[in-house]
C-alpha cells in the first residue's frame, strides 16, 4: 500500500490504500503486505496488544505486530520515528472499497483534557468567530458582549454540533467505491455536522447503496451484533475508557462487509469498572461506547427492514 490522504485518494487500483481521517503523515506501508504502520502512541500500542490477547475482541481489532522504527528518517533527532505495526484491514477486500469511520462515544475528549481546558480561562475571539460562522444562535449574551468564548465553551459546542452528544457516535468520514472503479463524492461531506437521526440514516443508506445493498447492510448488522456480544463478555472492555475510538466499516462490491474497532490513542485503563451505557458525569469516566453502538445497530436494523 502507499500513503495517501483524503484529498488525493484514488481507489482505482488494487494497491491504493485509503485513509479516511487523521493526518496522512501518521501512516506508512507496513514491513510486508497486509500490514500498515501508524505513528507510535504508547497508549495505543498497549491497547492493540491487550486486544490481541483478549479472546473475545481479538477478531474485532487489527492484529498487533509490534513497534518498529521507520527506516525513512523524518525526525530531527537523527533516528527514525517509531511506529506501531498492525493489520491492514483493507487487505482482504477487492478495490474499489467503500469505507466509513464512525467515532464512538458521547464525548471525544478525555476528562484530563476537559480539566485542562477549564483551567484555561483565556478569552478566545478566534473560537467565538468559528462558532458564530457556523451556528449564529449558539452563543450566550455574555459571550456576544465579550466577542469571545473559552476553549471549554468551544469544546462543548463542538460535541453538540454533531451526533456525538445525542447519539453517542458520529460519522467522521465516508467514501463509497462505485462499480466503475471511481470514488463517489458523498452528497454531503461535512460529516461532523450531521446530528439528526434521519440525516444519519440517509447517509448510511447512501453508504451501503449498490448491487448488494441488502446483503451488505445485513452483513454489517450481524457483525455489529457479534461485536456487542463480544464486548459484553470481554475482560478488557469494562476496564477501559475508549475516547475518540472508531468503528471502521469496510465493504466491496463482491458484497464482503466487515467492521473493526480502531484508533486507540485516547483509550485508557479506567480507575473504576465502566458500564459504557451510564450517563457521563465528570469523574465517572463513562464514555457511552455501548450506547453509541446500540444506536448504530438500531439504524442498521432500520436499513435492513426498509
Ligand atoms: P484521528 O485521531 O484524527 O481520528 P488518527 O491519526 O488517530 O486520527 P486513525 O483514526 O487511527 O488515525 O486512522 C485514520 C484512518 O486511517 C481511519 O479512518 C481509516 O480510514 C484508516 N485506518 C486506520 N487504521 C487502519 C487499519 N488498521 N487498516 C486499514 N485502515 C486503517
Ligand atoms: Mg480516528
Ligand atoms: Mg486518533
Amino acid at each position: 500500500p502507499h500513503r495517501t490522504n483524503q484529498s488525493t485518494v484514488t481507489m482505482a487500483t488494487e494497491e491504493a490504500w485509503t485513509q479516511l481521517s487523521g493526518h496522512a503523515g501518521n501512516f506508512q506501508s507496513g514491513s510486508r503486505p497486509g500490514r500498515v504502520m501508524k505513528r507510535l502512541c504508547q497508549a495505543e500500542a498497549d491497547c492493540l496488544q491487550a486486544l490481541a490477547s483478549d479472546p473475545r475482541l481479538r477478531d474485532f481489532a487489527p492484529a498487533f505486530y509490534g513497534i518498529r522504527r521507520s527506516p525513512s528518517d523524518d525526525s530531527d533527532s537523527g533516528v527514525g520515528a517509531e511506529f506501531v505495526e498492525m493489520q491492514d484491514l483493507l487487505a482482504e477486500f477487492q478495490a474499489p472499497v467503500s469505507l466509513m469511520d464512525c467515532k464512538i462515544g458521547c464525548r471525544t475528549y478525555l476528562e484530563d483534557e476537559l480539566a485542562m481546558a477549564r483551567r484555561d480561562a483565556k478569552p478566545r475571539p478566534d473560537m467565538y468567530r468559528r462558532i458564530v460562522e457556523t451556528d449564529p444562535d449558539a452563543t450566550t449574551p455574555e459571550q456576544r458582549a465579550a466577542g469571545a468564548v473559552t476553549k471549554l465553551d468551544y469544546m462543548l459546542w463542538r460535541e453538540r454540533l454533531s451526533s456525538t452528544s445525542s447519539l453517542a457516535f458520529r460519522i467522521d468520514g465516508l467514501k463509497r467505491g462505485d462499480p466503475d472503479g471511481s470514488v463517489a463524492p458523498p452528497p454531503f461531506d461535512d460529516f461532523k455536522r450531521l446530528r439528526r437521526r434521519e440525516d444519519i440514516l440517509a447517509m448510511l443508506a447512501y453508504f451501503v447503496d449498490g448491487v448488494q445493498a441488502g446483503g451488505v447492510a445485513r452483513a454489517y448488522l450481524e457483525r455489529l451484533r457479534r461485536l456487542r456480544e463480544a464486548l459484553t463478555q470481554s475482560e478488557f472492555f469494562p476496564k477501559h475508557e475508549l475516547i475518540g475510538s472508531s468503528l471502521l466499516f469496510v465493504h466491496d462490491r463482491a458484497g464482503r462487509a466487515s467492521v473493526w474497532m480502531i484508533d486507540f490513542g485516547k483509550t485508557r485503563p479506567s480507575p473504576s469498572r465502566l458500564s459504557h451505557t451510564a450517563e457521563w458525569s465528570e469523574g465517572n469516566h463513562e464514555d457511552g461506547y455501548l450506547t453509541g453502538l446500540d444506536n448504530i445497530i438500531h439504524l442498521f436494523q432500520q436499513l435492513v427492514n426498509a
